[in-house]
């Protein structure tokens, strides 16, 4: 299964082997190209930017990939593509290359919901987790709690009433100007941090549900820097603050979420999860609570080929594909797909 991403602005492409079993054994080949210098002069993705970009790389990464694996384009079985959410004129490069190749081949397509595909993605990992699970999916463009009863039986059982964690990440780094993309960046700077200089609220956490709200923490701290000496100490030691309020927040709702289900498993997926402050936290909460946490490796947290490779193929064997026509969804609710 060839597996293509561009709904925003990584191009990612891999060859997976199904390997019923054990998923990650059969991963062939990843190659990712990232657009981050790109946008960087922007602050932010330009969409007719990011289009045109996935329209130059995705050829050159899909010839690597086969590479990689030292396939030929005529030993593919299937081609998965994210077919969204995300941006329109991103979503429809990937899909109309992803639909014409699989159309040339004569072999299956399949339409990827990128957020399944974010929280599939553990499954990659030795002893993947197995359903029933809550997937804490969190990413640049969300933030979901989901019951997973089987895959692709999906309940969303808490989403964010404004912006996604990653989102915070990245508005919260630029407001105390660091260069963009801020978050991964500002995870660093909280590393030097000292604890308990400043202390942020944990947003909606005095109140039942599993619902998140993470703009107004943007504002506490762009209050308190303004305030500050900002000193680079004091930036590191904002950013700590931050990034504990954050994940002590994700960590509330992900024990309200498990206690609600009776799940003992917990899945964690998007680029977020790739903060190490919240996988430490959420294994040691494990520990304490006697749930266990599956995470993908870190690559494979940030927007990748290789988990869109993954569901198609999981898709492909309970025997769906897509029909022959190129369709993207920009929107596309999770709970809205059929079973596995
Ligand atoms: P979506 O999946 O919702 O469409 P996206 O694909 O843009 O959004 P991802 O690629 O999954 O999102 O993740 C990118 C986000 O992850 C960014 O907002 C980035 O700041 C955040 N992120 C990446 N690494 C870290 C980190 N170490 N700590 C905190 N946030 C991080
Ligand atoms: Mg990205
Ligand atoms: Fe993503």
């Amino acid at each position: 299964m060839l597996g293509i991403e561009s709904s925003c602005d990584e191009t990612g492409v891999a060859i997976l082997r199904w390997e019923p079993d054990a998923p990650g054994k059969g991963l062939l080949a990843h190659t990712l190209y990232s657009q981050i210098k790109l946008h960087a002069d922007y602050g932010g993705v330009v969409p007719e930017l990011a289009s045109r970009d996935h329209v130059r790389k995705l050829l050159p990464l899909i010839r690597e990939a086969l590479a990689q694996a030292g396939l030929g384009v005529r030993d593919l079985g299937g081609v998965a593509y994210t077919a969204g959410p995300g941006l329109v004129g991103a979503l429809l490069v990937g899909a109309s290359v992803g639909r014409a190749l699989a159309w040339a081949l004569d072999v299956p397509a399949l339409a990827v919901h990128h957020m399944e595909g974010h929280l599939l993605a553990p499954l990659l990992e030795e002893d993947p987790p197995e359903p029933p699970f809550v997937a804490l999916l969190v990413s640049g463009g969300h933030s979901l709690l989901v019951e997973v009863k089987a895959i692709g039986q999906y309940t969303i059982l808490g989403d964010t009433l404004d912006d996604a964690a990653g989102e915070a990440f990245d508005k919260t780094a630029k407001l105390m100007g660091l260069p963009y993309p801020g978050g991964p960046a500002l995870a660093k700077l909280a590393e030097q941090g000292r604890p308990g200089v400043f202390r942020f609220s944990r947003p909606m956490t005095d109140r039942p549900g599993l619902d998140f709200s993470f703009s107004g923490l943007k504002t506490q701290v762009l209050l308190a820097w303004q305030k500050s000496d900002q000193s680079e100490q004091t930036r590191a030691d904002v950013a700590r603050a931050f990034e504990e309020a954050i994940v002590d927040t994700l960590i509330i709702k992900c024990r309200r979420a498990l206690e609600a289900t009776g799940a003992r498993r917990l899945v964690i997926a998007g680029g977020v999860g790739a903060n190490r402050r919240l996988r430490a936290e959420l294994v040691a909460a494990g520990e304490h609570d006697g749930f266990r946490v599956y995470f993908p490796r870190l690559a494979f947290c940030t927007d990748n080929g290789a988990m869109i490779a993954l569901a198609g193929a999981i898709r492909l064997a309970s025997g769906q594909r897509q029909d022959e026509t190129v369709q993207v969804r920009p929107r596309w609710d999770l709970q809205s797909l059929p079973a596995a």
